[in-house]
């Protein structure tokens, strides 16, 4: 469950922000998240549960926005969407792609009580 390392992650950065800010309570919590990361929302939403607790952003509301994925073949310039499970070129069929989008962990924003 990659989910909570990466909760676990996330709220060292929310922590790190709300110190900085003398921030005490978070109200909303806004992830960018790549479709490639494999990140199940409700996992995430548990994740963030555990990891939240004692912390400025126990009880946030955590707002999840998936990125979708884009990649670029290195073939022949083709711009296109690769499936989890499918990275090849749909034009041409080779695999030497480049992935533009979709392996976004970002924390976009936080809304804090002031
Ligand atoms: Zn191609």
């Amino acid at each position: 469950m990659h989910e909570m390392s990466l909760a676990v992650a996330l709220m060292e950065e929310i922590n790190a922000i709300a110190s900085q800010n003398q921030v005490e309570r978070i109200q909303e919590v806004e992830l960018h998240i790549g479709v490639l990361k494999q990140v199940v929302p409700v996992v995430m939403q548990e994740a963030f549960n555990a990891a939240s607790i004692g912390t400025p952003a126990e009880g946030a509301l955590l707002k999840q926005v998936a990125i979708d994925a884009q990649a670029s073949c290195r073939s022949c310039k083709n711009i296109f969407t690769p499936e989890p499970d499918n990275f090849l070129c749909p034009v041409c069929g080779q695999g030497l792609i480049d992935i533009l989008k979709g392996e976004e962990f970002i924390l976009q924003s936080l809304t804090c009580e002031s």
